[in-house]
């Protein structure tokens, strides 16, 4: 193995990325059809207020609060009766509430933000990003299963926000998440690293992509890595998973052993494909790149995937 991170961490390697650090309870098995309307009526219950790809934020006492009331969700008309209970936390029902009000229509204490500015700027902490993360995809799942795909009739929310069921064929479906793999491929001292068309100037990150029905996620990171790369993979190890609610996947990240190196780049996919070395890695993670290249940004999987790799001693 040309790493060896894999020793009994005391701390998975999940636990250090944004939208990961959720600490809500989800009693799963006290879902009921009316728990979501029910937890609105609780007093200490604490709501979070979703717009397609924005949480809106209360700046009233400076600091961004995710948190609202009931009282509050109403005056900004969030849409109560589409409400998610997400569980408890601290003893307080939580929940997720599509907002109705448009970011540009809100009072002036209040903000829309995307999630990527809330991630990469930090405006709210880890089990903050956590619960984002599962009311955002959850949310985004209703809004996208309002009819049922075996008949076509409409579909009723069920079980506190887990549940659709079709008022027509009584099929019951499911919130749904899509398996991602994002792979750091190594060669000995160098590690993979591709740039997308749509990434900033001078950003190269691990190469991924959609894991397929019927496929393990060893055999999704050896196809994409080879798809987009010409690199066949031998050893691929699991490294550490995050959520990632663009709108409900599950980043899976691994590491991959390359056993050839002569890249073929599909270049449908990425602008640039290289191998990088351990040096020129850390140079890019301390922002001392002399041609200004960089990894993505912190609490990002790749990042951590990078950082992980070039901050390992080898032997
Ligand atoms: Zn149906």
């Amino acid at each position: 193995m040309p790493f060896s991170l894999f020793s009994a961490p005391e701390r998975e390697a999940s636990h250090f990325l944004g939208f990961a650090g959720n600490v809500i309870e989800r009693q799963s098995e006290k879902r009921s059809d009316d728990a979501a309307r029910l937890a609105l009526t609780e007093p200490e219950a604490r709501l979070l207020l979703i717009a397609p790809g924005r949480l809106v934020l209360d700046f009233g006492n400076g600091a961004a609060n995710p948190y609202f009331t009931l009282a509050a969700a109403q005056a900004l008309e969030a849409a109560l009766d589409e409400a998610v209970l997400l569980g408890r936390a601290d003893g307080s029902a939580m929940l997720a509430v599509p907002a109705a009000a448009e970011g540009e229509s809100l009072p002036e204490r209040f903000k829309a933000i995307d999630f990527r500015s809330i991630h990469a700027q930090g405006l709210i902490d880890g089990a903050g990003l956590g619960a984002l993360a599962q009311g955002a995809a959850l949310l985004a799942w209703h809004a996208n299963h309002r009819f049922c795909g075996r008949c076509g009739a409409a579909t009723e929310m069920r079980a506190g926000g887990y549940k659709r069921v079709c008022t027509g064929c009584s099929a019951e479906h499911f919130p749904r998440t899509d398996p991602v793999v994002i792979m750091l491929t190594v060669s000995g001292d160098k590690c993979l690293l591709g740039r997308g068309r749509h990434f900033a100037a001078g950003v190269y990150s691990a190469l991924a992509g959609f894991v397929e029905p019927g496929e393990t996620i060893e055999a999704a990171v050896r196809r994409e890595t080879l798809e987009e790369a010409g690199i066949r993979l031998g050893r691929v190890v699991y490294h550490a998973s995050q959520p990632w609610p663009f709108p409900y996947s599950l980043m899976i990240g691994c590491f991959g052993e390359a056993l050839n190196e002569d890249i073929v780049t599909d270049t449908a996919e990425l602008e640039d494909c290289r191998w990088f070395s351990r040096t020129e890695v850390r140079q890019m993670l301390a922002g001392t790149h002399p041609a200004e290249l960089k990894v993505p940004a912190r609490h990002s999987i790749a990042h951590q995937l990078i950082r992980a790799w070039a901050e390992d001693i080898p032997d």
